[in-house]
């Protein structure tokens, strides 16, 4: 179990999925820039930002809701849990709300700007608020879903073991280099062009300074040798 010092940021788990060395500029550089695709991502948070809980027949609409595991050791907030009011109690995936009556599933939903990726970097993202939010209303959560802004439309997600089996060992991952502290040297590849961080990091020109380097290094063992 983590203690409330220890926690870190769900958000992260995307950009260290991304690319550790954003991950790194980011989180332990503070380096953080806009680009076209994250100022459509942030402009469509802010709107899912903006109500708290709406009441639409047998679902609550809870927006911007504080998410926290100590287990996982992760916080953060979810756009949008919706909860489901169930005729009957299914043991262990129903939960109950303060002040209203009755059995309630809950569902994380996700606003994404972009199109559904290749890599299930939103789909860890997604699990990961599922996981705080299980720990918190002690349930367990089979699906949620992410809304996607191009084309707009609606995924559901299965929490299935192996989504459950990848989010685990990428907090796991999260941890421990957070812990190491330390900046991985860039790598390019093709997802630099549509990195927010490129002018920053400059893959060409930092990956062959690396190359310079482990040559200059490869040098030096051989005249030891020598
Ligand atoms: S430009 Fe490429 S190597 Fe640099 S942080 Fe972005 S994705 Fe990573």
């Amino acid at each position: 179990m983590f203690c409330e010092s220890d926690l870190l940021p769900i958000s992260a788990l995307q950009h260290l999925a991304f690319c550790e060395r954003q991950w790194a500029l980011i989180h332990l550089e503070g380096i953080w820039t806009e680009n076209r695709l994250t100022a459509e991502g942030r402009s469509m948070h802010e709107r899912a930002d903006e109500a708290d809980t709406e009441v639409r027949g047998d679902i609550r609409i809870a927006r911007c809701l504080k998410l926290r595991s100590l287990r996982f050791g992760l916080t953060g907030k979810a756009d949008i849990v919706e909860f489901y009011r169930e005729r009957e109690e299914r043991v262990g995936k129903m939960c109950k709300l303060d002040g209203v009556d009755g059995f309630w599933r809950p569902v994380p939903v996700e606003y994404k700007h972009g199109s559904p990726k290749p890599e299930p970097y939103d789909e860890i993202q997604l699990c990961a608020q599922a996981l705080c939010l299980e720990e918190m209303l002690n349930v367990k959560i089979e699906e949620g879903a992410i809304f996607y802004g191009r084309p707009r439309r609606r995924e559901a997600v299965q929490f299935d073991d192996g989504l459950r089996t990848k989010t685990d060992e990428l907090v796991s991952r999260l941890h421990k280099v957070y812990h190491e502290g330390k900046t991985p040297p860039a790598q390019y590849e093709k997802h630099c062009e549509s990195c927010s961080l490129i002018d920053q990091c400059m893959p060409r020109i930092t990956e062959g300074k690396k190359s310079v380097e482990k040559y200059l290094d490869q040098a030096l063992i051989n005249s030891e040798k020598e």
